[in-house]
């Protein structure tokens, strides 16, 4: 009936595509034109790369067209975000119209695998109008031949692969359940709504689904892995941890991010950390250096990812410790209600007062003596200045300013403006590095996060790897 693009090729596993085709079926078999009608002959939708979309449809419009517009929305589980493009109409009874959208650029990041629901508008040179039949697909890369297979409840996961890919994508599947399963209990919650994990090769393979970020950064960056919706993981490096971390987020989100504000980045990460299967040398190395020579870092200051390279892994192990030892000296069950407490719209030092009746400046101290450290004595704080930089998490991202922290602000589009940038970042956002996942053995692994696009309320998570001369290994 129409163009069967790659996207539509990849997604054809699923219900939805299925029943989507349906409802474009019908719009062929719609009632011949009459002299004031407008009939939609068909609508398609093609990508060649991450880069872009275009929209196609073959209208009849006896009277000729005035207009046609396409009305699409972006799914997200927090809020589904749309736009809208008009297509040039030329003369004519039956036109072929198409809208491209820009889906990697300056203006727009909507990341592959994202699940599009869409339909145009017409208006023929009489006044009439037609809406066409609302279509839904999933946004896949068009280089590659996708394939997909959904597994489990509460909440199923889908996973995306191509090629020989289909080994990896069943450990990015298992290690997904795993995460959920796991971070799930720790939390006492359940993610609600359907998982998309969508599996490269490579992250050469990957590269041109990711964010634009600044040349300079990329040469010194791997992507592991990165959530960039609520329901969303991309992932380019095989590696079980990264997928654990990624998909912890996705319950410390559901768990912990209110209306009112994202949790603190050191329980967000701490947590993310802790669904790993372990924290890695390079996060509990850094711990324990800063241990030695008393240089841990402030937990209030620990509120954002830092946006020094040199204290990204101390960030990450600090913040699994922080969050272990909660959960090792209170238990589970308390842990579980800091995140219910903080969801609820307290601030974070209210919701450990309320839970385990210290703030945060008396979990860094309790946290400091279980490791020997000596207490601080802070300042009483100001009431009510605190949840400030907790109410959004200020973004952490490339030097191109366009990035967006890992847990970055929850509830759509209708979320509150990012937070003020962390210092010595250009272009108002930090130049941040945090470690994702576990660093491969002998090397260097820093990280970063970037601000994605607000309006997905996504995240992602960068690896960095040191340029090669600072590499032990190859
Ligand atoms: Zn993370």
């Amino acid at each position: 009936m129409t163009r069967v693009s790659p996207t539509r090729r990849a997604a054809s596993s699923l219900l939805l595509f299925l029943l989507l085709s349906v409802l474009g079926l019908a719009a062929v078999v719609s009632p011949p034109a009459s002299a004031d009608s407008i009939e939609v002959v068909s609508q398609s939708e093609r990508t060649d790369n991450p880069a872009g979309l275009t929209f196609n449809t073959r209208v009849r419009a006896a009277a000729g067209l005035k207009s046609a517009r396409l009305i699409y929305k972006v799914r997200n589980p927090d809020a589904d975000v749309g736009g809208s493009g008009d297509a040039t109409v030329s003369p004519g009874t039956e036109l072929d119209l198409s809208f491209a959208l820009t889906t990697n650029g300056a203006e727009r990041y909507i990341p592959v695998g994202s699940t599009f629901s869409y339909h145009w508008e017409f208006e023929d040179t009489t006044g009439t109008r037609l809406s066409s039949p609302e279509r839904e697909f999933v946004f896949l890369d068009g280089r590659y031949q996708w394939r997909s297979r959904t597994e489990g409840t509460a909440p199923p996961v889908t996973v995306f692969w191509y090629g020989a890919n289909e080994n990896r994508a069943q450990i990015a599947l298992d290690a997904t359940r795993t995460s959920l399963k796991q971070t799930g209990d720790l939390l006492e919650t359940t993610v609600e709504y359907p998982i998309k994990v969508v599996v490269y090769a490579s992250e050469s393979d990957g590269e041109a689904a990711q964010r634009p970020r600044g040349r300079a950064f990329d040469a010194s960056v791997q992507t592991g892995g990165t959530r960039v919706a609520p329901d969303l993981v991309l992932v380019f490096v095989p590696d079980v941890d990264i997928v654990r971390h990624e998909v912890g987020h996705i319950v410390t989100h559901v768990a912990g991010d209110g209306p009112f504000g994202s949790l603190p980045s050191w329980i967000d990460e701490g947590t993310a950390v802790w669904a790993q299967s372990s924290p890695g040398g390079g996060y509990l190395g850094a711990l324990a250096l800063a241990i030695m020579s008393n240089g841990p870092l402030n937990l209030r200051s620990m509120q954002s990812a830092t946006n020094r390279p040199e204290e990204v892994n101390l960030f990450y192990g600090q913040s699994f410790s922080t969050v272990d030892h909660l959960i090792k000296t209170y238990g589970q069950p308390k842990f579980a209600e800091l995140f219910r407490t903080f969801r609820a719209g307290t601030s974070m030092d209210d919701a450990l007062r309320k839970v385990y009746g210290f703030d945060q400046n008396g979990l860094y101290n309790e946290w400091r003596k279980s490791k020997n450290l000596a207490e601080l004595t802070f300042a009483t704080p100001t009431a009510g200045t605190a949840p400030v930089t907790e109410a959004t998490r200020p973004p952490l991202g490339f030097p191109s300013g366009s990035g967006q922290s890992t847990t970055s602000p929850q509830g759509g589009s209708s979320s509150a403006p990012a937070g003020p940038a962390a210092p010595g970042g250009p272009d108002g956002a930090a130049a941040a590095a945090r470690p994702e996942g576990r660093p491969p053995p002998g090397r260097a692994v820093l990280a970063g996060t970037v601000l994605l696009a607000l309006i997905l309320g996504g995240g992602a998570v960068m690896m960095l790897r040191r340029k090669p001369g600072a590499r032990a290994e190859g």
